[in-house]
């Protein structure tokens, strides 16, 4: 006993707060992952943010979409793709017949990294275990990975976007099919027509699924 008492006031030294005794490995739900958040200081973002991100939709849909981090309407809002990159996220969403409710949106980093810059490896690396428990929580049929951070993450590849986009993988139980970030699409209209493609792709994808 008193071993246990020692090693939880190590654990609690280090500055553990929450130990998982769970006996089985159902997954999380998603309250129970934002819970396992808390106020989050595991990597360095948390100094300069507003809000940590978690994600927003329907804890049941048949499609996610990841994204990289929030930007700086997302860090103001609490809410991921609120900005300008957003609302054209907002509106393929529609154009597929969907709405937000319908569908649940994540990124790979919970905070904002400062001036928008590219999330670094640590950074990612302290972060991705919660989208990947947030995936688990979803159970999504198909995942769409916008941009190289999340496909490269998500896939474990080195492989440029415009190289992978609009195939689909499988992704544990879900499938995935990368396509262009909306931020890429605000500098360049004309990949519009692709991720339109793509999404095309996704839609009778999850027609045959159901
Ligand atoms: N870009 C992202 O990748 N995520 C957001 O939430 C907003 C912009």
């Amino acid at each position: 006993m008193r071993e246990v008492v020692e090693q939880l006031k190590f654990f609690s030294d280090l500055g553990v707060t929450h130990l998982n005794v769970g006996t089985d490995d159902s997954p999380q739900s998603l309250e129970e992952i934002r819970q396992e958040i808390g106020d989050c200081r595991r990597c360095k973002l948390w100094e300069k943010r507003n809000s940590i991100v978690f994600g927003v939709g329907n804890p049941d849909a048949d499609l996610m979409f990841v994204g990289e981090a929030p930007g700086a309407d997302e860090d103001a809002q609490g809410i991921p793709f609120v900005g300008r990159a957003g609302k054209l996220l907002t509106k393929i969403i529609e154009a597929m017949g969907l709405t937000r409710e319908q569908v649940y949106i994540a990124n790979i980093l919970k905070c904002r990294p400062p001036g928008n810059r590219d999330p670094e490896p640590d950074e990612v690396e302290t972060c991705e275990g919660f989208l990947f428990q947030q995936i688990q929580a979803v159970q999504p049929r198909i995942i769409v990975a916008l941009g190289r951070h999340a496909a490269q993450l998500l896939l474990q590849t080195k492989t440029p976007i415009s190289k992978i986009r609009g195939e689909f993988f499988q992704f544990q139980n879900s499938l995935l099919i990368p396509t262009f970030h909306p931020s890429y699409l605000l500098r360049n209209p004309s990949s519009k027509r692709q991720v339109w493609e793509d999404m095309k792709a996704v839609q009778a994808r999850l027609k045959e699924m159901v």
